[in-house]
């Protein structure tokens, strides 16, 4: 096997348990290193420090899968790893719907497998895992016999490994919309054309957390995806519910998740751009009891970053000026590229500028299925919060 042996200045970082080795690490290498080998790492001086697999062509050169000198990385590997993810999930509490495998948290780097009931969802995202999709979808056969399986590989971030973006069945097919229940309700999720998996699995936990302050409210929801947010909300109480997303497909799934689930009386949705909608509402003196918005990243780099904090601050600026004196916002942010302590200055800065003040209801992170592993700080990504604006 073909020995990385690291440099001896550097952080001690992947000693300490971090999986990733960039390229500018790397000592000298022993043997050949193609793309998808399995590799050993070794300190400067030939200190074991675990197995990998490599990808010369990415500035990530080793992702570890293990510290364990006895462990081959083999068919085997991956039906045990997969297995102890599950117990773990059902440890916590998760049953039907949940991430199965969140990549590094789960020690499987760039593997993401979402359970749907009996249905799986799974990304490959580099290239020395997706040399190992068959012993992937193996494993979940032999645990789970599962109804199906879907590959989500249409992904950019594919390409910067060499990989091409692709879709499709990886089991007899079936038919992709499927429906979960959650929380005592029950979702249409498009696996094949929703976005990400079809579904966020990360704001399950989250969604029961609007439970008591929208009982008998006027409630707005922006960035509503398929309602899932929005239907809870008339599931808990709410007087009226509307929710708004720019993508024609989502509201109509949406508008078809209210009638599923009976709440189309009171729970309805539009295909526009919130951030225009929100400021016209405003202008006309529209008020609501509660405000939740969950919008997207705004940006997938770092470099951009200063794109994303203007794209928050301007949003949550918008919805605060919706809410009614009293009443609650509801806000979220779904990238590792805004820190948490960074997304509360920004809705402090937002507060300022409506001159309201908040009072903090709840403020929590992504559904532990999605572990945060500490020392990992990419697993730490999402942030939800609920505030009274005052
Ligand atoms: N709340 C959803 C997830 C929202 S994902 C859930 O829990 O399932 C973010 C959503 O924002 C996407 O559906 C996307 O279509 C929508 N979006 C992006 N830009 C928008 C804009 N300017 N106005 C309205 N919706 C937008």
């Amino acid at each position: 096997m073909t020995k990385v042996f690291l440099k001896k200045k550097v952080s001690r970082r992947v000693e300490n348990g971090h999986p990733w080795v960039f390229g500018n690490e790397v000592g000298k290498v022993e043997g050949p290193l193609d793309g998808g080998d399995i590799v050993e790492l070794l300190t400067h001086d030939g200190r074991f420090i675990g197995r990998g697999y490599a990808n010369p062509k990415s500035q990530i050169i080793v992702r570890l899968l293990t510290r364990n000198k006895n462990e081959q990385i083999d068919e085997n590997f991956f039906l045990e790893r997969i297995r102890s993810a599950w117990n773990y999930r059902q440890q916590i509490g998760y049953i039907e719907n949940c991430r199965l495998i969140f990549g590094e948290a789960d020690f499987l780097p760039a593997l993401i497998i979402d359970k749907f009931n009996d249905y799986f969802v799974l990304q490959t995202l580099a290239l020395g895992m997706d040399i190992w999709k068959p012993a992937i979808v193996k494993a979940l056969n032999t645990i789970f016999s599962p109804k199906g399986i879907y590959e989500r590989n249409d992904v950019p971030v594919r390409e910067l490994e060499g990989l091409p973006q692709l879709k499709g069945f990886l089991s007899e097919p079936f038919d992709t919309t499927i429906i979960i229940n959650e929380n005592g309700l029950q979702f249409r999720v498009d696996i094949e054309n929703g976005q990400k998996t079809g579904y966020f699995l990360d704001q399950q936990d989250n969604r029961r957390a609007i439970r008591h302050i929208v009982k008998d409210a006027d409630v707005l929801g922006a960035f509503t995806y398929t309602g899932t947010f929005e239907i809870h909300a008339a599931h808990y109480g709410a007087k009226s519910v509307v929710g708004l997303d720019i993508s024609p497909s989502a509201v109509e799934q949406a508008n078809a998740n209210a009638s599923l689930n009976g709440y189309s009386d009171r729970c309805s949705f539009q295909a526009v751009n919130a951030f225009d909608v929100l400021k016209q509402w405003s202008k006309d003196g529209r008020q609501y009891d509660v405000v939740m918005l969950d919008p997207p990243a705004f940006t997938k780099s770092r470099e951009n970053i200063q794109k994303a904090i203007t794209g928050y601050k301007e949003i949550n600026l918008r919805g605060m000026k919706l809410v009614k004196p009293g009443g609650f916002l509801v806000t979220t942010s779904c990238t590792n590229l805004i820190q948490p302590e960074m997304f509360l200055e920004i809705i402090q800065m937002a507060a300022n500028d409506a001159k309201r003040t908040l009072r903090q209801v709840v403020y929590q992170t992504q559904a532990s299925d999605h572990p945060i592993v500490w020392g990992l700080e990419n697993t730490h990504y999402l942030k939800f919060l609920i505030v009274q604006v005052l």
